[in-house]
């Protein structure tokens, strides 16, 4: 599993700040502008983790999680959900939807980072699940 983080975010403005602190930070980062092309870098890099805005031009943050969540290589890659939806019950939606962690917006740059790294699979977890031998224990779904 490499350093890149994917970010999935139709929004400019907010993907330049997530890009900026998070490089800050010494991870690269790969961008998507739309679930679609998401998808298709999140087969493509093995990112470390996903960010991913719910709110997006062509399938929603909804549907990109289920669809990465139902593969099989893709569903251990943590997913943060970073969206502005404020409603109530909205959080318990998006952690029902198998992502692994909620961030909102607008974003803390104090706090950002940190609470991205909190939601990291560390090294010995990714080897321990990323082996292939489908023991089928996972410590979260
Ligand atoms: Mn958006």
């Amino acid at each position: 599993m490499s350093d890149t983080l994917l970010i999935i975010e139709d929004n400019a403005q907010n993907m330049y700040m997530m890009k900026f602190l998070l490089e800050k930070a010494g991870f690269s980062i790969a961008e998507a502008e739309n679930g679609k092309k998401g998808i298709e870098l999140a087969r493509k890099l093995n990112p470390k983790a996903i960010l991913l805005d719910i709110q997006l031009p062509d399938m929603d943050g909804y549907a990109v999680l289920n669809e990465l969540k139902q593969d099989t290589d893709l569903k251990i890659i943590p997913i943060v959900a970073v969206t502005s939806y404020a409603m109530a019950g909205d959080r318990e939606k998006i952690l029902d939807s198998g992502a692994n962690g909620y961030i909102e917006k607008p974003i803390d740059p104090e706090r950002f980072v940190e609470s991205v790294k909190s939601y990291l699979i560390s090294e010995t977890a990714a080897k321990k699940n990323g082996n292939g031998n489908g023991n089928g224990s996972r410590d979260r779904e």
